[in-house]
C-alpha cells in the first residue's frame, strides 16, 4: 500500500534529483496496477499505431513496447469493433491499456467495460453534460481512471469563440471546465494532458493548470514530429516541465515506430537523472588532439549499449591528454591515442588496447562490472 492508500507496483514516491526544482504534489491515481502521480517516477507512454481491430497485431507491439520499458499504452478505440477486441486483448497484454475515444461516448462505456485501465476523451467532441457524466459513472463503478486529453487543434467551437482562438486560457480551461462537470459526478481519479504543436504554448499551459488544480499531468506535444525534430521539440517542452517538477506521465509523440517513443522517453528521464534503464553514454565532441576514428567508435559503443540493463556512465573521449580526466564521472571508459585506447575506470587509467579491439575490450568491462548496481530509479 501506498500513501494514497492504493494497491500498486509503486513502493511509494520515488527520488527526484536535488537539482531540479521541487517536485509539484500531485495526487496519486490508479491506473491498472499502476500509480500515476503522488510523487511516483513520471510514467512513460505511448500510443499503438497498428489496426485497432487486430488485437493479436495490437499485443504483439504492445510486448515490444514492454521489452524497451514503456509503462502503459493507448490504443485508439473508433467503433464497437474495436471495443470487442480491447475485452481479447486485455487479459493477456502485459501493459495497463488506456482507451482513447473521440466523439461517441458509448465507446468510452464499451471500452471500460472492455478492462481498460483508462479511458482518455477530449473535452472538444466527447459531447455535453450528460454523456460526460454517463461516461463517468462506467469508470466510477470499475475503478477506472480518465485523461481529460485537450489538443490544440480540437478545441470545441465555443471555447474557441468565448477565448478568441487558441491560447493557454481556451486550453486550460477547456480542460477544467470538463474535470468540473466530472467532479460533480464525485469523479476524482483524473489525468489532464493539454497539447499544443508548439512547445512554447505547452510550455505555458502546463504551468497554469499546475498553479489550478492537483491532478496528475500527462505531458507532452502533440504532433511533434518525425524523430529528431519531434524529439527535440518534446524534449524542449517536456525537458523544461520535468526541470520545474511537472508531469506525471509523458508520451513523446513521433512520427516514428511507437519504439522510439519509448526510447526517446527514457533518454529524457535520464538525461535529468530522475530515471534512467541503460547506460549513458558520455562522448567527447572531438577536436584537433582526436588521432582515431571516435565519431563511428561512438557510435558503435551506442548501438552495443542498447542491450544493456544496467545502469552505467560510458565515455568515450578522443584523447588520453584530456579524456580520463574530463569523464571522470564516468564508471568506465575508453580515451584515444595514436592507434590506441586507454582504458579508464572512475578516471583512474587500467590498461591500454589496440584501436580495433577498444570497443569489445570496453563490452567485456561491461558485462563484467559488478559493482552493486544502485536501487531501481
Ligand atoms: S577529450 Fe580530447 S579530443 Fe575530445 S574534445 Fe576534449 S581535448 Fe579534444
Amino acid at each position: 500500500m501506498n500513501d494514497s492508500g492504493m494497491n500498486t507496483t509503486s513502493a511509494g514516491p520515488d527520488r527526484w534529483p536535488d537539482y531540479l526544482s521541487p517536485r509539484r504534489l500531485s495526487r496519486a491515481v490508479r491506473v491498472g496496477p499502476l500509480q500515476m502521480g503522488g510523487g511516483r517516477r513520471p510514467l512513460i507512454q505511448s500510443m499503438n499505431n497498428v489496426d485497432p481491430h487486430d488485437w493479436q497485431a495490437n499485443l504483439k507491439q504492445i510486448e515490444a513496447l514492454a521489452q524497451a520499458g514503456c509503462d502503459l499504452t493507448r490504443i485508439t478505440i473508433p467503433d464497437q469493433e474495436a471495443a470487442c477486441c480491447l475485452q481479447k486483448l486485455v487479459p493477456q497484454s502485459p501493459l495497463p491499456i488506456v482507451a482513447d475515444i473521440h466523439f461517441d461516448y458509448r465507446l468510452a462505456i464499451a471500452a471500460v467495460e472492455a478492462g481498460a485501465a483508462k479511458i482518455r476523451i477530449n473535452p472538444g467532441n466527447i459531447g455535453g453534460l450528460d454523456r460526460v457524466r454517463k461516461v463517468a459513472q462506467a469508470c466510477k463503478a470499475h475503478g477506472v481512471a480518465i485523461r481529460v486529453g485537450v489538443n490544440s487543434g480540437s478545441l470545441s467551437r465555443s471555447v474557441l469563440e468565448k477565448y478568441g482562438g487558441v491560447s493557454v486560457e481556451a486550453l486550460v480551461s477547456s480542460a477544467l471546465d470538463t474535470v468540473a462537470i466530472l467532479e460533480a459526478c464525485d469523479f476524482h481519479d483524473l489525468v489532464i494532458s493539454l497539447k499544443a504543436s508548439d512547445p512554447a504554448l505547452t510550455i505555458a499551459c502546463y504551468r497554469e493548470l499546475a498553479r489550478r488544480c492537483d491532478y496528475p499531468l500527462h505531458i507532452g506535444v502533440t504532433e511533434a514530429g518525425t524523430a529528431t525534430s519531434g524529439i527535440l521539440r518534446s524534449a524542449a517542452a517536456l525537458g523544461t516541465l520535468l526541470a520545474e517538477g511537472i508531469g506525471d506521465t509523458l508520451r513523446i509523440s513521433l512520427t516514428a515506430d511507437p519504439i522510439k517513443e519509448v526510447e526517446a522517453a527514457w533518454d529524457l528521464l535520464s538525461a535529468l537523472d530522475i530515471a534512467r534503464n541503460r547506460p549513458v553514454l558520455i562522448s567527447c565532441p572531438t577536436c584537433g588532439r582526436t588521432q582515431v576514428d571516435l565519431i563511428h567508435l561512438a557510435q558503435q559503443v551506442e548501438d552495443r549499449l542498447k542491450a544493456v540493463h544496467k545502469p552505467l556512465k560510458i565515455a568515450v573521449m578522443g584523447c588520453i591528454v584530456n579524456g580520463p580526466g574530463e569523464a571522470r564521472e564516468a564508471d568506465l571508459g575508453i580515451a584515444g591515442g595514436r592507434g590506441e585506447f586507454l582504458l579508464f575506470a572512475r578516471g583512474k587509467i587500467i590498461g591500454k588496447v589496440a584501436e580495433g579491439q577498444a570497443v569489445d575490450r570496453l563490452f567485456e568491462l561491461i558485462d563484467n562490472w559488478s559493482e552493486p548496481e544502485p536501487s531501481p530509479l
